[in-house]
């Protein structure tokens, strides 16, 4: 592996790596000097209940184009924001922007971001999401704040008690892209999340490959007899969408209702469908 010695070079470097460093560092070189309002926009992808096929919540997915580099996928950027602390800065400027648009929508609507642990390490998140919550005056219990398992995992106090403080002021917590981390059903019991976010792997596969439908039919019966709710992630087809709903799955989200979408086409989907889905 390349060392950095310090002064900000790098020895023993395969010419591949070093075009991937100076990437990554050109990458947070933009991203310092970005501006949030007009370089980074929010789009919102539904997710439906696959009971009444009425939307309950809009998830916040975060796009940014670069000046130099174009559009940047947020697996690549966000890992870049997270090590170099922006994270912290952006986040806000997230949860902002989605509490903003939903306290604009009917209360039966919620709103999902997304949440590093960084930006529960290194800053005071309760602290701002409260904020956040009194000015753009949305009831705390339709924001439904999406970590992942590796967050869980370590067993670290501050993340513990952020957690806990989050639910104490009525935030939901979902569990993201669940099956992909070292799962474990004692931590599910251990933080009490309210929802269970089945990974899309899963349901990719799942008409194809019977292991794949006992696994999502057992997370599933999981939830429910711990009182959570499942939702399954990356639906794109009609039958991945039949056999989810059989596995008794309560929503869904993916491709097969609607990509992630700016703010006025979720607004606009949500009026002219009433809510409610036809195609589920
Ligand atoms: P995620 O939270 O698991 O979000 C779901 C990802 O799956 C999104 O990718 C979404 O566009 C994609 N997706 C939704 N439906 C389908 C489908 O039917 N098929 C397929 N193939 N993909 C589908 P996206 O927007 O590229 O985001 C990737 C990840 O970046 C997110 O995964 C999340 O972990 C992170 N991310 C995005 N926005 C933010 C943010 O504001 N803050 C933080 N901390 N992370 C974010
Ligand atoms: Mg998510
Ligand atoms: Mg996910
Ligand atoms: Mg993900």
């Amino acid at each position: 592996r390349a060392k950095d010695d310090g002064r900000g070079t790098y020895r023993f470097f395969e010419p591949e790596m070093d075009a991937q460093l100076q990437r990554r560092r050109m990458l947070e070189l933009q991203l310092r000097s970005a501006n949030f309002d007009t370089d980074f926009e929010l789009l919102f992808q539904p997710l439906v209940d696959l009971q009444t096929k009425k939307v309950t919540t809009i998830e916040a997915l975060l796009r940014w184009t670069s000046t130099f580099h174009g559009t940047v996928a947020p697996d690549e950027f966000i890992p870049i924001a997270e090590d170099s602390g922006l994270i912290v800065p952006l986040g806000a400027w997230v949860l902002e922007k989605a509490c903003t648009l939903a306290s604009d929508l009917p209360p039966y609507i919620n709103v999902a971001v997304n949440l590093s642990a960084t930006q529960i390490r290194r800053s005071n998140v309760v602290d701002t999401i409260s904020t956040i919550l009194s000015e753009t005056g949305l009831s705390p219990d339709r924001l439904e704040v999406e970590i992942t398992e590796t967050l869980l995992l370590d067993d670290n106090r501050e993340v513990n008690s952020a957690l806990r403080q989050l639910r104490a002021l009525g935030v939901r917590i979902s569990l993201d892209d669940f099956g992909t981390g070292y799962s474990s059903l004692a931590y599910l019991r251990r933080f009490t999340v309210d929802k269970v976010k089945i990974d899309r792997s899963f349901v990719a596969d799942i008409v194809g490959d019977p292991d794949h439908l006992a696994i999502v039919q057992a997370i599933v019966g999981l939830t429910h007899a711990l009182g959570m709710t499942s939702v399954a992630e990356g639906l794109e087809t009609e039958e991945q969408l039949l056999l989810i709903r059989a596995s008794g799955c309560d929503e869904a989200q993916g491709y097969l209702f609607s990509p992630p979408v700016p703010e006025d086409e979720i607004k606009e989907f949500l009026a002219r469908r009433g809510w409610k889905l036809r195609v589920a």
